[in-house]
């Protein structure tokens, strides 16, 4: 049976009558209502699927308008998308928040990603041409809550899906704020107004409901190893950004200054909460001193054993299966709230914490997510890259390496095998900071589809025309 674009309106205006304006709504909204935001997540799978049919039936120049429009709408909001995602987690600098945001909102790529081969012949001509899965369930951090939002949405509706976000129930605030935004940017491009999704009260419940529900084509989810894991087990087709523990290297040839000033600006943005910012160190013991040194001058303070001591006993925890997890409490906070609870007298103006420790120490293994940054001195190269590759733990996320020589960089790159590995530039040049490339703020690393952009979220069709249509 076939529907019309007036009775898929019908339908979307039913039921946006339905689901609007409702007390739990209300709580969080502004006066114009939350634009795709369903108290059932029942409704919101099925606002999103009639909406990408409507989507799909709009000619490509208009989905382009619509991508411009939500770029301009998370340009516009870019800054108070900022505060509140710092307000509602507690993570991060609201500042580093608003580059995160302009980031995903202007270098995101739009329908300019998809391109279409076409193969031709004696025996006629074949489109091979990216077409939608449908809708995309996403489920987003509490890391990066309004970033990952546009990012994903811009990539996904370039791609012609429509989306059911499962946002981190501790940023639902401020990722319904972005959808909401976005959904209005879309609306008044003259898109569908519910194409992007979400429970009023995402839950674990509505994660798993969106993992298994029949209308869901695929999967893409951006967390921790739990969740990517939950995803990895549902039987669909998943695309997981996982976690990751990235290292870097710095030897012997190395510009120390730039590596000192290129270190501390990676890992303290948004205060280490980003997958890909330096977590270890593993300097040559022959610059070390100069290394340390250095990254004081850039307002790094080093704490002395008996405050790595004390800085262990607070920030780190272990789980029920003993394994060392950061205490929730210090996550993403600023260097100086850290030390000023293990009860070291710190300036307000101190970006990272160093604690010098051996390649074993939880401070090395554990993927911290604040602004402490281990540094493990080592003898040579093969010592370096051996350390660098057990702490990376297999995540195949991230690699940084500081040196001048050219033979040492591409060891390790090739070694440590990263989905992204930066030479002598902070971690974010990765993501399109002061480096080259588009960007995405879900790294598909467990999954192998890198640095996702709306090709990645289409399926391959072929369409074969036999034995005509050439010209020659
Ligand atoms: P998290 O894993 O706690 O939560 C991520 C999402 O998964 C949330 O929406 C949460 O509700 C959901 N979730 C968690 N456990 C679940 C379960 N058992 N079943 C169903 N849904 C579940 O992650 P977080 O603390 O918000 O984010 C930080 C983690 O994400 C870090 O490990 C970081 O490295 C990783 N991350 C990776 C990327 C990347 O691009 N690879 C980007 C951002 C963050």
């Amino acid at each position: 049976m076939s529907i019309t674009d007036s009775r898929i309106e019908e339908i979307i205006g039913e039921m946006t009558n339905k689901f609007y304006g409702n007390s739990a709504a209300g709580a969080i909204t502004s006066k114009t209502g939350y634009l795709g935001c369903f108290n059932d997540i029942e409704a919101a799978i099925e606002a999103a699927r009639l909406s990408q049919r409507q989507l799909v039936q709009l000619s490509m120049e208009h989905r382009a308008k619509i991508i411009s429009a939500m770029r301009k709408a998370a340009i516009d909001n870019a800054v108070c998308l900022a505060h509140m995602a710092n307000e509602e987690t507690g993570f991060g600098r609201a500042e580093d928040k608003i580059h995160k945001n302009l980031l995903a909102a202007e270098k995101t790529p739009g329908i300019e990603d998809l391109r279409t081969v076409v193969f031709t012949g004696d025996d006629g001509l074949t489109l091979t041409e990216c077409a939608p899965y449908g809708v995309i369930g996403a489920i987003t951090p509490s890391t990066n809550p309004a970033a990952t939002v546009i990012n994903n949405s811009i990539s996904m509706v370039s791609a012609g899906n429509g989306v059911v976000f499962n946002p981190h129930p501790s940023a639902k605030k401020v990722s319904l704020e972005t959808i909401k935004i976005l959904n209005e940017a879309i609306k008044g491009a003259g898109g569908p107004e519910a194409l992007l999704c979400s429970a009023i009260e995402p839950t674990l419940e509505t994660s798993k409901t969106i993992m298994t529900h029949k209308d869901i084509r695929l999967l893409v989810v951006t967390g921790g190893e739990a969740v990517v894991n939950v995803a990895m087990r549902s039987g669909k087709r998943v695309i997981a950004a996982g976690p990751g523990n990235p290292p870097v290297i710095v030897d012997d040839t190395a510009d120390i200054k730039k590596a000192a000033a290129d270190i501390t600006k990676g890992a303290s943005f948004d205060n280490n909460i980003l997958c890909i910012a330096e977590k270890e160190v593993f300097v040559f013991k022959t610059v070390a001193d100069e290394l340390v040194r250095e990254m004081v001058k850039n307002n790094c303070y080093r704490a002395d054993k008996a405050e790595i001591d004390k800085l262990q006993s607070v920030i780190v925890e272990k789980d029920k299966d003993g394994k060392y997890v950061p205490n929730k409490k210090f996550v993403g906070k600023n260097a100086s709230f850290i030390l000023n609870a293990c009860g070291i007298k710190a300036n307000a103006d101190f970006k990272l914490v160093l604690a010098e420790v051996d390649s074993d120490h939880p401070f090395v293994t554990t993927e911290l997510l604040m602004p402490v940054l281990a540094i493990s001195r080592v003898d040579n190269l093969s010592e370096a890259i051996h350390k660098a590759v057990v702490a990376e733990n297999s995540c195949k996320h991230t690699a940084m390496m500081h040196s001048q020589n050219v033979t040492n960089l591409t060891e390790a790159a090739r070694t440590l095998d990263t989905t992204i590995f930066v030479k002598n530039a902070p971690s974010y040049a990765g993501l399109g900071i002061e480096g080259e490339g588009y960007t995405t703020l879900t790294i598909a690393t467990p999954t192998g589809e890198g640095l996702t952009s709306a090709k990645s979220f289409t399926r391959l069709r072929r369409c074969t025309l036999s034995g005509s249509f050439r010209i020659i």
